[in-house]
């Protein structure tokens, strides 16, 4: 599986701007790069988030934008408040790299009164996509058949994708994959008993696979009950590695290409 050199490892998903890392943030990106972590794309939350992200890039131009209206975001605001997030989104998205986090999150405990409103905010930003032609960035739990539905009834937005932290079984990652997406794996894929994952990860084609951390959310249980940070991609590339027969190196590589291809980088 040659290809050109490595130009660094990429983070595929991460959430450096979180205000829970302020004092952190500076030391956990310079760790990272000391293991060859040299790009992250961010997960978008609101435009509060989007602020900080663009703060923080001034200082790491190596922090790539990603803005969107994440369904937690979605689910503790009004309809009319995330209709000024959808216009804010349409004049601020030429300037990020990807579209998101944008999806669906029916877990019952978060849910509330939002679904009809996380249905429709979905669906607007996936329109947004399309006309911008940014690649997106997915956020979908505990929705995979709502998710489905309106993928294949309006299909994805033409600059392609990815599902952020994968953790389905092979059926839902057969699904995703039959719409050209990528699939990004976490922390989640750390743990031993995660065997629907393991199986899923050892089928899904090495062009559609993609490294995140999720930091700082998603800590692979060497970190649990702490914050996440980016040199843990290592430990997810470690046990893709072992479920696929490859190396770490060659996972990080190849997942890396992968990602700056759907940005259009390389
Ligand atoms: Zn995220």
């Amino acid at each position: 599986m040659k290809g050109p050199p490595s130009l660094g490892y990429v983070d595929s998903h991460s959430h450096l701007s979180d205000l829970r890392l302020e004092s952190e943030v500076e030391a956990m990106i310079q760790s990272a790069k000391l293991v060859g972590i040299e790009m992250f794309l961010q997960g978008g939350v609101g435009p509060e988030d989007w602020e900080r992200q663009r703060a923080l890039s001034l200082r790491h131009p190596e922090i790539l934008l990603c803005f969107g209206l994440h369904p937690y975001w979605v689910i503790d605001h009004s309809m009319e408040q995330c209709e000024e997030g959808l216009d804010l989104l349409a004049r601020q998205i030429a300037q990020a790299s990807a579209l998101g986090e944008l999806g669906l999150d029916f877990r019952p405990h978060l849910v509330k009164d939002s679904r009809e409103r996380q249905l429709e905010v979905f669906e607007a930003q996936l329109e947004l996509a399309e006309i911008a032609a940014k690649p997106i960035v997915l956020h979908l739990v505990r929705a995979f058949p709502e998710a489905l539905q309106i993928f294949e009834t309006r299909g994805v937005p033409r600059a392609g994708g990815m599902v952020h932290s994968f953790n389905g079984n092979i059926r839902e990652a057969e699904a995703y994959l039959k719409l050209n997406l990528h699939l990004s794996i976490g922390g989640p894929v750390v743990r031993p008993e995660n065997k629907k994952l393991h199986e899923a990860v050892k089928l899904i084609p090495w062009s559609s696979l993609m490294l995140e951390t999720d930091s700082p959310d998603q800590p692979p249980p060497s970190r649990q009950g702490g914050l996440n940070e980016p040199q843990t991609l290592l430990e997810v590339a470690e046990t893709i590695a072992q479920l696929k027969g490859s190396s770490t190196h060659e996972v990080l590589d190849i997942t890396s290409r992968n990602l700056r291809q759907m940005l259009s980088l390389s």
